[in-house]
């Protein structure tokens, strides 16, 4: 059947209002040569995913990029539905009845385990949950962290790790001009952490870090950026890796750690100790974290041109209160949708969703972001993924085969399931509104914005506005 004219355009629905969700969103309505109008869902109220629940408060020139997805909310076909969540108040039966395809930008909310003893120890936290407490990010405002520790490990060398380090580290003055939520604020406030160690299980040159990001650790107000000259100190593999690699990211990153050598211990109060090549093999406490058993690692050529790290049965003891365990998100499933529980990600091949055991192309169901490859990148990243994945689904369109079944792609119809369902469908229009009260609340603390950080609070605001 033909559709994207504009009497029958192709109706797709986006679960997820993330960059992946944005980009797709793009894509599909800039075309000229086919009629598209869409519908991208979130089960929270407010959009944009990680940007508002990931990227760390004192980021705020990183979140400029909601801009670009505000002129794609402009666009005519767009509708963002907030607030309802796919498997609750529509399902996938429900979606391929009033939609031509449907798209999961869905994301990677959980964390990587780390399989080792003690992980579970009460003041052993996934990094993730840290992340969107501070955010205010709904699913995370009761969390409590035991911040009268002074001695605190960030386990992992990505960036989440460096936002985690500088959000305890960085002095609160600076964090309170900040959207960051107010109750974290104030915890931060009251916080006696005073030595944080950064754990990375390879050497420097491998660091998942980036540039900037290391750099501002080194740069933060009152806090020293402790290293270990020998653990600087680069093997053969690594300087070949270095010389080989094309990108000079690892070898800044290498510099600007070296450049901490000459001060030793440093002179402020705060510590940041970046240790490398260490692997934790057991939180160690009884009742709570008392410590963290670390394994010495060696390199060792991983035979595609990386490194690996190699335990080399040398073990050290370091005493610390609270653990951050920052080594990755991972995707969740969702109701009634294949995945795979080992990588995380909806399967697909190339965007196009697969059924499980065969393997075969699910018609009309796409991926893209993190949920389609697995969490890595930054937020550009998602741009040319997504473009990637509705270029597929625009090739599909041309061939679609609808099902015999009632199929109703009318707006109005998933408008009156969506009622009948009892959702409170939250519109774009709806989001600016509570996005300018969060502005005004921010106004008078200094703060850009001060969120609000419960689905019933935001429901308020818009029922009393
Ligand atoms: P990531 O970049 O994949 O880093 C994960 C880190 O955990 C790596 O250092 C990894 O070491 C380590 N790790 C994994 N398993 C481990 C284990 N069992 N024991 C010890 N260490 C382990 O993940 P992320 O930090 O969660 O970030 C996710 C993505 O978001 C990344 O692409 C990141 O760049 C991006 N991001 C960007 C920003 C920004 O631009 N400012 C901020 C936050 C996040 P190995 O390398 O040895 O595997």
């Amino acid at each position: 059947m033909t559709v994207g004219t504009p009497q029958d355009p192709l109706r797709v629905a986006i679960f997820g209002s993330g960059p992946a969700g944005f980009y797709a969103a793009e894509e599909l309505l800039r075309q000229t040569g086919v009629s598209v109008t869409l519908d991208l869902y979130d089960r929270l109220p407010t959009p944009y995913g990680l940007v508002r629940g990931g990227v760390a408060p004192d980021h705020e020139n990183i979140k400029a990029v909601i801009k670009i997805y505000e002129r794609t909310a402009k666009r005519p076909g767009f509708r963002f539905l907030g607030n309802v969540s796919f498997g609750e108040q529509i399902t996938r039966a429900e979606v391929l009845a009033h939609y031509h395809q449907a798209l999961f930008c869905t994301g990677a909310k959980s964390d990587r385990r780390m399989g080792i003893s003690g992980e579970d120890l009460p003041n052993s936290h996934p990094a993730t949950i840290f992340v969107g407490w501070y955010n205010g990010h709904p699913d995370f405002i009761g969390e409590t962290f035991d911040l009268s520790a002074e001695r605190v490990a960030v386990i992992g060398n990505g960036n989440v790790a460096m936002d985690v380090a500088r959000i305890l580290a960085a002095p609160t003055a600076e964090l309170a001009k900040t959207d960051i939520a107010d109750y974290a604020l104030k915890a931060l406030e009251k916080s006696r952490v005073r030595e944080i160690f950064l754990l990375g299980r390879r050497g420097p040159a491998q660091a998942a870090f980036t540039n900037p990001e290391i750099r501002e650790l080194c740069e933060l107000e009152g806090v020293d950026l402790v290293v270990h000259p020998g653990e600087l100190e680069l093997d053969p593999a690594s300087e070949a890796f270095l010389a080989a690699s094309k990108d000079p990211v690892h070898r800044r990153n290498v510099d600007i750690l070296k450049a901490q050598i000459p001060k030793g211990d440093g002179s402020h109060g705060r510590k940041i100790r970046a240790r490398f090549c260490v692997s934790p093999v057991e939180v160690t406490g009884a009742g709570r974290v008392q410590g963290l058993r670390l394994e010495r690692n060696r390199l060792e050529g991983d035979g595609k041109g990386g490194a690996k790290a190699v335990g080399t049965g040398v073990y050290e003891e370091i005493g610390v209160e609270l653990v951050f365990r920052s080594i990755g998100y991972k995707g969740v499933g969702l109701p009634d949708m294949p995945f795979d529980e080992r990588a995380g990600i909806i399967p697909n091949a190339e965007g196009r969703v697969l059924d499980k055991p065969a393997g075969q192309v699910v018609p009309r169901l796409y991926v893209a972001g993190w949920i389609k490859r697995g969490p890595s990148g930054v937020i550009g990243t998602n741009k040319p993924d997504a473009i990637a994945t509705v270029a597929h689904m625009l090739a599909d369109a041309k061939t679609l085969a609808l099902p015999a079944s009632p199929f109703d792609p009318a707006p109005g119809a998933v408008d009156a399931l969506l009622r009948a369902k009892g959702a409170v469908a939250i519109s774009f229009a709806d989001w600016k509104r509570l996005d300018q009260a969060e502005v005004a609340r921010g106004k008078p603390l200094g703060k850009p914005r001060e969120k609000f950080t419960t689905v019933a609070q935001m429901l308020e605001e818009l029922r009393s506005s």
